[in-house]
């Protein structure tokens, strides 16, 4: 006798329901895309008991037809591909024609649908695959879809829910994870019948507002690069809000939140020099490209994701975050008015070819390669020298052209000094003080020379190049057993660095040349503090060894910096600051610059009136 059968629709579905639907918050996942896919405005989302009740998404889209309605719980049943190559271009979050039948495999599910063209809509009960009935029914524009009791049919698996507060927080992630995708989509959540968001149609920076708090709305850094490969938008913290702890860290392909620790890394990796080990920023970026250079299809939850060239998207992926954190993050908050968001990215045309991005995904010290002197002079555009004028946008002028009217810009034009005339104030022989157009710009001295040093250093280390001056008497150190093989074992990067010195004895050196820059002939002092000091960075911050090296150096040659400069000093200073990679942070994450906007400083002045 045979004993092969084939499995009935309602034990496959079961089956394939353990693929899609483990907890309730896989529901709403897939409810929600459904949702999106089918081109909603508005998404509400009801929860009861933690979805271990009622999973509820109620939508203003396209809705369904009678027979549709019929058909979208059959296995394999979807609208959004029809031959394999679509699989090549999808641009919808569904395709797979599984998650409603997986859904009302496990589920007693109802659903309310109508199209916009249809005057009554079709409700629809289904409950464990069994269809219990199909009626017209008069309803909203759109799909209602009911999930009631998860798993009732398989008490094993509904035995291992978890706690509704742990079940809840996956479905807040996945909740936040849509939003956060598509913020020109209004969303609302309601648990048990209290409101937990009502987030109305906004750009990104608003969204992220919403959804994670007021504190963030300083705290973002814009994040845009174009290539004819990929375009990433999206924003990332600046480094001084990184965490303690892990999370708050969104990333999406072509709107589709995904797992990647290759391209997680290339963007902490972006952020190294600026945050200290342990640290964790935060991030919202969107990759977006052409479907047929990515493969989804690789896992039922699509939350990996193949790319045909991955070492590029890398490379652009580090370099638009480093941009990010540099020289363009220069505004004191990001402009909530101007209309950033992930929508804008899809249909816009692509500007040319920066290839150097491409270029820019090796070692780390290519990453410190200089960059156009020009681009810091947007900075000082609308500077004054004398004159007084009242306007202030709050914004230094690097910020978004778009918001201003011609008029502003032709008066920029007007007010434009040439780089010569860049005044600053230096006091207390510690900071510098500026005048920029939309207040004062505040530079620690200290940091801005640890930032200036430390980019020096790396490129000095890189070309074996550091200029040395020699010393007229030479020097003895001694040093102790430790520090003695540290110095014996960094002798080269030592020497690139512009230290001259030979190994004497068993535990001394003999220094006869050191570092042009340090103007101290307290050489011996200063090469032990950056052995020492290597060794603390080595074990707190575990840098590789040339960064290490450049940064240790960095820190001691910047305090010898502090001293008078006449103008012709502190515009080179200046310029060297912003010829660098990343003139806003020494290379542990102190700040250099702030700006300050007049309506601050009035604030200030009007607080000490005492009114
Ligand atoms: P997939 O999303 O992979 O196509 P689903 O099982 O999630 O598979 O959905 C099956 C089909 O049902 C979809 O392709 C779509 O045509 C239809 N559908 C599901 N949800 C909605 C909705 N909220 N509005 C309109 N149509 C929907
Ligand atoms: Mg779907």
């Amino acid at each position: 006798m045979d004993i092969i059968h084939l499995l009935s629709d309602h034990i496959a579905n079961q089956i394939a329901a353990g693929e899609v639907v483990q907890r309730p918050s896989s529901v709403v996942k897939e409810l929600l895309e459904n949702a999106i896919d089918a081109q909603a405005t508005s998404i509400k989302l009801i929860i009861k008991d933690s979805g271990k009740t009622l999973v509820q998404v109620i939508d203003d889209g396209q809705g369904m037809s009678i027979t549709d309605c019929r058909m979208c719980f059959e296995r394999h049943a979807t609208s959004k591909i029809s031959q394999s190559d679509d699989l090549y271009a999808i641009r919808t979050m569904g395709f797979r024609g599984e998650a409603l039948a997986s859904i009302a495999a496990v589920a007693q599910v109802e659903v309310r649908t109508r199209r916009e063209a249809d005057e009554l809509g079709t409700q629809l009960r289904i409950e464990g695959s069994e269809f219990l009935g199909q009626e017209p029914i008069s309803t909203a524009k759109g799909t209602n879809m009911l999930v009631r009791n998860i798993f009732f049919n398989v008490p094993a698996r509904r035995k291992f829910l978890k706690s509704n507060s742990v079940e809840m927080k996956h479905i807040l992630d996945e909740f936040q994870k849509v939003a956060l995708a598509y913020p020109e989509i209004a969303f609302e959540l309601h648990h048990n019948d209290i409101e937990m968001y009502k987030l109305v149609a906004e750009n990104l920076p608003k969204r992220i507002v919403d959804l994670f708090g007021k504190n963030y709305r300083q705290q973002l850094a814009h994040c845009e690069e174009a290539t004819p490969y990929v375009s990433i938008s999206g924003f990332v913290g600046k480094p001084e809000s990184a965490k303690k702890t892990r999370g708050d860290q969104y990333f999406f392909i072509n709107r589709r939140f995904v797992k990647s620790n290759y391209l997680h890394h290339a963007i902490t990796t972006a952020f190294e020099g600026t945050i200290a080990e342990g640290y964790h920023p935060f991030y919202v970026l969107n990759i977006d490209i052409d479907p047929s250079h990515i493969d989804i299809n690789i896992h039922p939850q699509k939350t990996e994701i193949k790319f045909d060239d991955e070492r590029a998207v890398y490379g652009i992926l580090r370099s638009a975050v480093r941009q990010a954190i540099g020289v363009y993050n220069l505004t004191p908050s990001i402009d909530f008015e101007s209309d950033i968001n992930f929508g804008n990215l899809t249909n816009r045309p692509l500007p040319e070819k920066k290839p150097s991005a491409f270029e820019r995904s090796g070692s780390s010290i290519q990453n410190f390669e200089r960059k156009e002197p020009s681009q810091w002079k947007p900075l000082y555009e609308g500077l004054e020298s004398a004159a007084n004028r009242q306007e202030s946008t709050g914004h230094i002028s690097l910020s978004s052209k778009a918001n201003k009217t011609a008029e502003q810009q032709a008066e920029d034009q007007d007010f434009k000094p040439e780089t010569e005339e860049v005044d600053a104030i230096q006091i207390h022989l510690k900071y510098l003080v500026l005048q920029v157009k939309s207040g004062m710009l505040l530079i620690d001295q200290k940091a801005a020379w640890e930032r200036i040093l430390f980019e020096q250093y790396l490129k000095n280390l890189q070309n074996k190049s550091g200029a040395s001056q020699q010393l007229l008497f030479q020097k003895t150190l001694e040093l102790d057993p430790a520090s003695f093989a540290l110095a014996q074992e960094l002798k080269t990067e030592i020497h690139a660095l512009g230290f001259a010195f030979e190994i004497f004895g068993k535990s001394s050196l003999i220094i006869h040349g050191i570092p042009a820059e340090l103007n101290d002939d307290d050489g011996a002092k200063i090469l032990k503090d950056l052995i020492a000091q290597y060794k603390e960075n080595e074990t707190e911050l575990n840098l590789n060894k040339v960064q290490n090296l450049a940064q240790s150096l960095s820190k001691r040659a910047a305090g010898k910096q502090m001293k008078v400069m006449d103008k012709r000093e502190i515009r080179a200073m200046i310029n060297r600051l912003f010829e660098s990679s990343l003139p806003n942070y020494t290379p542990d994450g102190q700040k250099v610059m702030k700006i300050i906007p007049l309506a601050e400083i009035a604030e200030l002045i009007s607080k000490s009136n005492g009114f």
